[in-house]
């Protein structure tokens, strides 16, 4: 019998039986799947909608100061369980829709993705949002409503192939349209002098308007907006041209606008280079700071008043422009003279960096930057000068003036996008100990000079109602039962975990729970890809993007060196392992999308030889996304986060990992460092170079095809896959790539190799000993907490924007 539900439970279930009637217009009996998801999430959607008004109400009143988060990515994911959760929901929302028949696990897997990001940096933006409104803070996502997100991957014959995702195909249940909320952006055209007033008069002009999607905190507690932008023209037809008969070209300024929102370029960590591109980021850019100085302006009147009550976030580089966007509105919209508006501008925006590789920082050809944007050119210009002349009276050589300067002079001229950002901010922060460190003494290293105060850390941090309590209820359900329910507001109250790691009976139960997702996990997976697995075997997993300094080509390669050694010695104790590797390629990222095929190759070679039997299977599994993770993450043991040190900013896969019991095997990079710290030198796998001796090899002359030649392990493994051993149909498929790692091996693979095979084989002595892997599990979930994004953001609140969290 189930439990009679509560009356509570029957009200909400009438409501959303009048909402499918009313509001989708259905009755029951017709009602499709899809009707009674957009049902449900009409009816909670009401009682998020009287928190949200009573949030604005609240920031209202207090007068209080704003953040606003800008970020061309927001990775979501689904947001059904993460309301209901929040909203403290999730009994009531269970037994009602079971009172109509339908089991909330079914309805929220028909949720598409909203998948606005390309990775870490995107979902970053994601649990940023989740933690401002968790900690009462009153926040702005600002962002691009792409048509089509990120791209969904298909695996054919082992090649990956790109797809249009269409997440909006069946309505957003969860935004609004503010047609009211629209500016004019412009592109193009020139700038007159006016005496004093300069004004610019774009040639091109479209329409931003706004969407906005409510972000509900964790108890309720207060709910923000995130506002993302779509785009139309002026004149959405022309009708004389169409009367004229010229049908398509009335519509091209539509089309045009269209296409502004589009798509998010499938870039990770290389700029798009096309000039859409920055039409993209200006769009989104200049919309965000027109609707922040108007809000502005209502609430407290007068301009100059914009640093004590708005706190602008710049997500990386892509909206950078922010800064010659806000001097413009300042000096030529509001008439501050240059001085005054560069403080306050300054005083306003603050700079986030992701990435230290030099291809990824983004820099645009002058001459296209000042086509598009001409009145920009000159406020970039005028601030140019005034940093360069800071930087003489600060008595600094040329090469560090040419280093700090907004201008690129070699070769093509290039605008800086991180140098301008770096200027225009008063905060330049990095997101891992590390990192920060690397920004100083590397990319930034003249500006942190010249400015020293300017350059601060934070370290990212993931929303625990995420990824630990909505993806592993199980594991949440015993850890309050073990500890009480303080974690659930606070996640470093886990760490009362640590002294009952040694407790066989909770060891037994958190095994029992990582053994069921395991179950779930290889279902899912067999009816993915049609394989098999164990689910007592290690399930030993690399999930992110596809990218050679991430070195996926060196678990493959180790994972060959394994297939071998188990074929050699079959009479060895070896531990049954499964190797899960996800995740995209660039869709222009020759190398990653063949990493991928490899990965493809050796699946189906080692998964069809019966001499290595259960021992080893390899699993590619296609379209890695949020929804994915959140299976994947709590059915890991190991989390593989082995990027060559110094290259991974910090990483946010690796927190998840941890905080859902699984030991980490990794290099001393990005957050791994402080993960460590954290969980301890005995519970985690730490092998390979530091970011200083990788740094030095390069610099002395690295020698690997010196290193390959020496060690027989992976000189076989790497020959093996040069002369088509797992590409039988096209033996040369990977000569290549492994030509690259004789060649240069930019990435240190040969050079880890060694370390990280060891590594490996000291993971397997860890899994014979289960109740030692238990006690290392229950001190990582016990020792991450400092890694929620409530710690990251009540660290950007003080220290950054001078709000506090309430
Ligand atoms: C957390 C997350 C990432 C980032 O993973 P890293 O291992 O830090 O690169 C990327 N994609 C998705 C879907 C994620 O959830």
């Amino acid at each position: 019998m189930p439990p009679t539900p509560d009356p509570k439970a029957e009200a909400l279930a009438a409501r959303i039986a009048d909402v499918l009637r009313h509001r989708v217009g259905k009755d029951e009996r017709s009602a499709k799947r899809h009707d009674w998801f957009t049902a449900a999430v009409l009816a909670l959607r009401d009682d998020v909608i009287d928190r949200w008004m009573e949030s604005t109400q609240r920031t209202h009143a207090a007068g209080a100061k704003r953040v606003y988060y800008l970020s061309l990515e927001f990775l979501i994911g689904r947001l059904l369980r993460d309301a209901i959760s929040n909203m403290g929901m999730l009994r009531e929302m269970e037994q009602a829709l079971r009172l109509h028949g339908i089991d909330l696990g079914d309805l929220a897997e028909l949720e598409p993705d909203a998948a606005l990001g390309n990775g870490g940096l995107g979902r970053l933006a994601a649990c940023f949002m989740e933690s401002l409104a968790s900690l009462d803070i009153p926040a702005y996502g600002y962002g691009i409503r792409y048509v089509n997100g990120m791209f969904r991957q298909r695996i054919d014959d082992g090649w990956q192939v790109e797809l249009p995702e269409t997440w909006l195909a069946h309505g957003n249940p969860w935004e609004f349209d503010r047609r009211e909320s629209c500016y004019r952006i412009g592109y193009g055209g020139e700038v007159i002098a006016n005496g004093d007033a300069v004004e610019w008069r774009p040639s091109e002009l479209v329409e931003a308007s706004a969407f906005d999607t409510p972000v509900v905190g964790w108890r309720g507690r207060r709910v923000n907006t995130l506002r993302l932008w779509t785009a139309h023209a002026l004149d959405p037809i022309r009708l004389d041209a169409f009367n004229a008969g010229d049908h398509f070209g009335a519509l091209a300024d539509q089309l045009r606008a269209d296409s502004l929102v589009r798509v998010l370029y499938p870039a990770d960590s290389s700029p798009a280079g096309q000039e859409l591109r920055l039409r993209q980021e200006y769009f989104f850019t200049a919309a965000s700071l027109q609707d922040i100085v108007r809000r502005h302006i209502q609430y407290h009147g007068d301009v100059r008043s914009l640093a004590q009550k708005v706190a602008i976030q710049l997500n990386d580089t892509h909206p950078a422009v922010a800064v010659a966007e806000l001097m413009r509105l300042l000096v030529d919209d509001h008439g501050l003279e240059f001085d005054e508006a560069f403080a306050l501008t300054q005083g306003t925006i603050a700079y986030t960096n992701h990435t230290l590789l030099p291809e990824a920082l983004e820099s645009w050809p002058l001459p296209l930057f000042e086509r598009l944007l001409p009145r920009h050119m000159q406020i970039i210009y005028a601030i140019n000068s005034r940093i360069l002349r800071d930087a003489r009276r600060q008595g600094m050589s040329d090469a560090d003036a040419a280093a700090i300067s907004l201008i690129d002079e070699h070769g093509e001229r290039r605008v800086r996008m991180a140098n301008l950002a770096f200027a225009g901010a008063h905060s330049v922060n990095g997101v891992a100990a590390l990192h920060t460190d690397l920004m100083k003494s590397t990319v930034f290293s003249a500006l942190h000079r010249l400015y020293p105060a300017r350059i601060n850390n934070k370290t990212n941090g993931v929303t625990p109602r995420r990824w630990l309590q909505q993806c592993n209820p199980a594991l949440t359900g015993i850890i309050r039962d073990a500890i009480g329910d303080a974690f659930l507001d606070d996640a470093e109250a886990l760490s009362a975990l640590n002294a009952l790691a040694g407790d066989a009976a909770l060891g037994e139960r958190v095994a029992e729970v990582k053994r069921a997702n395991k179950v779930a996990l290889a279902a899912h997976l067999k009816e993915l890809t049609g394989i098999r697995l164990n689910p007592d075997a290690l399930f030993d997993v690399q999930i992110k993007r596809i990218h050679e300094y991430k070195r996926q080509l060196l678990n493959l390669v180790e994972t060959v060196a394994l297939y071998d050694q188990i074929r050699s010695h079959p009479e060895r104790d070896w531990v049954p392992r499964v190797k899960i590797f996800g995740g995209k390629a660039a869709s222009s990222y020759h190398n990653a999308k063949l990493i991928i095929k490899l990965a493809g190759d050796i699946a189906r070679r080692i998964n069809s030889d019966p001499s290595v039997g259960g021992l080893l299977k390899v699993v590619f599994v296609p379209n890695y996304n949020v929804s994915l993770a959140e299976r994947i993450i709590p059915a890991a043991d190991l989390s593989e986060q082995i990027s060559t040190a110094g290259m991974e900013a910090s990483g946010t896969g690796n927190m998840k990992f941890a905080l859902n019991g699984a030991l980490t095997i990794g290099t001393l990079d990005g957050a791994n460092v402080e993960i460590k710290d954290r969980v301890g030198d005995e519970h985690i796998v730490i092998f390979g170079l530091t970011a200083d001796e990788v740094a030095q090899r390069r610099a002395e002359g690295y020698n690997p095809r010196a290193i390959i030649e020496g060690s027989r392990e992976l000189q076989q493994a790497v020959e093996a896959i040069a002369s088509g051993v797992f590409s039988p149909d096209d033996p040369g498929r990977y000569r290549g790539l492994m030509d690259g790692l004789y060649a240069h091996d930019w990435f240190m693979v040969a050079a880890d190799f060694d370390s990280y095979a060891a590594a490996q084989r000291a993971v397997d002595a860890r899994w014979h000993d289960p109740a030692g892997w238990r006690r290392s599990a229950i001190h990582n979930i016990a020792n991450v907490g400092w890694f929620s994004s409530d710690r990251t953001i009540g660290e950007y609140a003080r220290d950054i924007w001078q709000v506090t969290p309430t």
